[in-house]
């Protein structure tokens, strides 16, 4: 197969990430955008660009019958989704691949068993890796729920089948909670995912975030060791880190094969990442789900292995079998990624769109700003407020944070609020320093008021 133009189904910074990666493989590439989006930068690298409908995401970027329009329009011949959107929808790869495109992502089939978490824990049970202690299937009855959740101990998760982004989850304490929020779970995510199916998890309460890339033809498997991001606000990362600096050598390696194990056994292709929760005072870790795109955080890992993550996945589209060998692979240094968000950290991250007037971005050795930003660029309202990601690397990790700080401080958006100042706090902090935390030390610490006033 091969990909002479690319359609990025994609906005903001990804949009820009993927533009990049087909430019260098000599591919030219074709940005759908909606109208709120007409100025926005991926539309200016883009070698062409097609407007698909107004402002809101469900008229635009998950409009599939406009995007393939759009693809067949400009004779593009594969469909890149990003993330977010329509990137783990199967039914929009398939729409894709019927109409004779090359979807740039897993198998359809793949995304569909994946995205239904309870099918996902299944797999991985199947494959021998330990998943979080809870249900075995749907728990749509409030009363097998309660048993479920008495034999594994509350407190629990009530979770939603088909959930992402951090949504859909809500924490039960004991049975009457449970059969009180149960319901009100599987109607939400009924109206949220299209799919009212919900499940029960145990609560881990002092865990680590910690997850596997993979790379897979549909033959091999290959991983590219884990990152760490269990620094999360309402279950969202906000800072990324590769390698997890406290795992021991031994853990690192028993939960890389797990993940290849996982992946292999349904022979996965493309980039994907698996995510473990990981209790270091036991060394037990636990499946949590599989993404089956890229992540907001894959450049954490290309800055330690040195691998083009965006470009592996465009030729593993192309049909070409993996490059890599496991023992090419290895981790060199540390990086860390802030998530640089256009919200008020004073002000309850409220969202803070708008326009910016002037830009500094941060550069010198050791540091990389993946951004939708310009000067003048505006940050429209309707969609995710990730504006760029500074990532830094240096050869250990103490480095790494004096360069985080020295970067921070040359970053300088005007004209918006943005999460600046929330990571100038963390690169400060003691237990940051550390790496002495879990998925909830952020909440915990931003409830002692430890921002500073902006
Ligand atoms: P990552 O695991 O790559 O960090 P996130 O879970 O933060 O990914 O999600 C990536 C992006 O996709 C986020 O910007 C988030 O808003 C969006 N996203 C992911 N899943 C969903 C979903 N089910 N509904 C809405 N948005 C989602
Ligand atoms: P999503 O699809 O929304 O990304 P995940 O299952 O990946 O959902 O969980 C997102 C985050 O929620 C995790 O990184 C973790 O912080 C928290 N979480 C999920 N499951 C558990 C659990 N069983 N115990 C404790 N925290 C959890
Ligand atoms: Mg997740």
């Amino acid at each position: 197969m091969t990909i002479d133009r690319l359609l990025v189904a994609s906005r903001g910074e990804i949009a820009v990430r993927i533009i990049r990666a087909a430019r260098e493989l000599g591919i030219r590439t074709i940005q759908v955008y909606s109208q709120a989006d007409a100025d926005s930068l991926a539309v200016r690298l883009a070698d062409q660009a097609v407007e698909i409908g107004p402002p809101a995401a469900a008229r635009s970027y998950l409009n599939i019958e406009a995007i393939l329009s759009a693809a067949q329009k400009t004779g593009a011949d594969a469909v890149h989704p990003g993330y977010g959107f329509l990137a783990e929808n199967a039914d929009f790869a398939e729409a894709v691949e019927t109409t004779g495109l090359v979807f740039v992502g897993p198998a359809p089939a793949t995304i569909r068993l994946l995205g239904d978490k309870i099918t996902a824990r299944e797999i991985a049970a199947k494959a021998g890796v330990a998943t979080v202690p809870g249900s075995t299937g749907r728990m749509d009855d409030p009363q097998s729920a309660c048993a479920v959740a008495e034999d594994i101990g509350f407190p629990v998760l009530i979770k939603a089948t088909a959930g992402g982004g951090g949504r859909g989850i809500r924490i039960a304490n004991d049975r009457t909670e449970l059969e009180r929020l149960a319901p009100q779970a599987s109607t939400e995510a009924r109206a949220a995912f299209g799919d009212g199916g919900i499940y029960i998890e145990k609560l881990i309460p002092r865990a680590r975030h910690i997850e596997v890339q993979v790379l897979g033809d549909g033959q091999r498997v290959v991983h590219c060791f884990e990152r760490e991001c269990s620094l999360q606000r309402r279950r969202q990362k906000v800072w990324e880190e590769a390698p997890a600096a406290t795992l021991p050598e031994d853990v690192r390696q028993k939960l890389c094969d797990a993940a290849v194990a996982l992946a292999q056994s349904i022979r996965y292709r493309s980039a994907g990442t698996l995510e473990f929760l990981y209790d270091d005072e036991t060394g037990d870790f636990y499946f949590l789900e599989m993404n089956t795109r890229i992540q907001v955080e894959h450049p954490v890992t290309e800055l330690v292995t040195g691998i083009d993550l965006v470009r592996e996945m465009i030729r593993i589209a192309r049909g070409e079998p993996l490059r890599l060998r496991q023992g090419d692979i290895s981790l060199a240094g540390h990086a860390i990624e802030c998530r640089i968000n256009a919200e008020d950290p004073a002000n309850g991250f409220m969202p803070a769109p708008g326009v910016v007037d002037d830009l500094i971005i941060p550069g010198g050795p050791g540091v990389r700003f993946d951004t939708m930003l310009y000067p003048g660029c505006t940050i429209p309202p309707f969609y995710d407020s990730l504006i760029g990601k500074l990532i830094v690397w240096d050869d250990s990790r103490a480095s790494a944070l004096h360069r985080l700080e020295r970067a921070l401080g040359e970053l300088d958006v005007s004209g918006v609020k943005t999460t600046k100042s929330l990571h100038q706090a963390l690169v400060l902090d003691d237990d940051v320093r550390n790496a002495n935390v879990h998925t909830r030390f952020l909440e915990q610490w931003l409830e002692r008021d430890r921002l500073p006033p902006t």
